[in-house]
């Protein structure tokens, strides 16, 4: 075992972990309901319903072998992060795991607003106070992560989730598969996300830092602002080749109604050298997130009156700081 957790280590990979894992079957525990709210390549994640309680709570399925290797230490450092992330209340937070032959179960916080996806590539868009307010959000749960060394590898509008649709919620950040832990041991090279997101440290195989997950964040603001993906090519090809001359106008048409602040933003994200991306912090005291508060007429009926209509608690901001200090 301590081979097996030595090796892991040097994957930046996390071996302990407190949650029990319950060998019954979920099914007497939960009902599981038709509705799949998801499915990635090794995982189909459903809403079921806690028999107990009568609470909602999303099952996330993960296969145990993976093109015939055995992946259940990854599953484990999945279980593992989300248990060092439990007080945070930007990430996902973890019920239950069940464990049978050939799956581990994941029963995760039911986010019911769905994926921010929705509002990335659609009719549907945010305005630009609502935008800023997921990014905040967003950049809270990323400022956490980094602070406890680790990158989350695949941040992407599909793994920000809302707790509502309609009206706007709070975001969860889930899917830690490929997150890991950098820092202590050797350099992490290998990991592949989705070439649309990823940086171009990791298309060029230089080494993964916490910046490589502010070249996602910059690339979710821009699909937020645009409703259009800035890298995104005709293939695979040549979107890599997009994201390796980290190459963006600025002067489309879509940016017409973005403001100079919003642009500022994305602009000192998708940077080329991750040493001169801004970090989650810098984000944070970045001006387009502080912006005085406008008085306009569209959005006075979303925000209750207790609140600035950027929409976040003036009590969260201070949290926050004390936290990042
Ligand atoms: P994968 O590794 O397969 O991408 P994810 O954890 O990202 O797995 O889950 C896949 C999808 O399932 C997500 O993009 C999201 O749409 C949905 N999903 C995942 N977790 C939840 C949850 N807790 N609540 C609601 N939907 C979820
Ligand atoms: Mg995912």
């Amino acid at each position: 075992r301590k081979r097996a957790d030595s090796k892991a280590a040097a994957l930046g990979l996390l071996t302990d972990i407190q949650t029990c894992i319950r060998t019954d079957s979920l099914e007497s525990q939960y009902e599981l309901t038709a509705n799949e709210l998801g499915r990635g390549k090794f995982a189909v994640v459903k809403r079921c319903i806690e028999k107990l309680t009568g609470k909602d709570y999303a099952a996330k399925f993960l296969k145990k072998r993976r093109r015939g290797r055995d992946c259940r230490a990854e599953i484990i450092h999945e279980v593992a992060i989300l248990e060092m992330a439990r007080w945070n209340t930007r990430i996902i937070s973890l019920h239950e795991v069940y464990e049978t032959d050939h799956e581990i179960i994941l029963v995760l916080e039911y986010a019911a607003g769905g994926e921010i996806f929705d509002f990335c590539a659609s009719e549907e868009t945010l305005t630009e106070r609502e935008i800023t307010r997921v990014l905040w959000q967003t950049l809270e749960g990323v400022q956490f992560l980094h602070h406890n060394n680790i990158v989350h590898l695949d941040l992407k509008p599909q793994n920000i989730l809302l707790t509502s649709h309609n009206p706007l919620g709070d975001i969860k950040i889930v899917d830690f598969g490929l997150s890991r832990k950098v820092g202590n041991s050797s350099e992490l090279r290998e990991i592949m996300g989705t070439p649309e997101y990823v940086a171009p440290e990791i298309l060029n195989y230089e080494p993964i830092t916490t910046a490589t997950d502010m070249w996602s964040v910059g690339v979710i603001a821009y699909m937020l602002v645009t409703g259009e993906s800035p890298f995104c090519g005709d293939d695979k090809q040549e979107t890599y080749l997009n994201v390796s001359q980290a190459n963006v106008d600025y002067s489309k048409e879509a940016f017409e109604e973005v403001s100079e602040l919003a642009v500022d933003f994305i602009r000192k994200l998708l940077v080329k050298s991750p040493e001169d991306r801004l970090s989650a912090a810098d984000c944070l005291s970045h001006p387009w997130l502080w912006q005085t508060p406008e008085t306009s007429e569209s959005d006075s009926c979303l925000s209750p009156p207790r609140r600035t209509p950027g929409k976040w608690s003036w009590e969260d901001k201070e949290n926050m700081m004390e936290d990042g200090a």
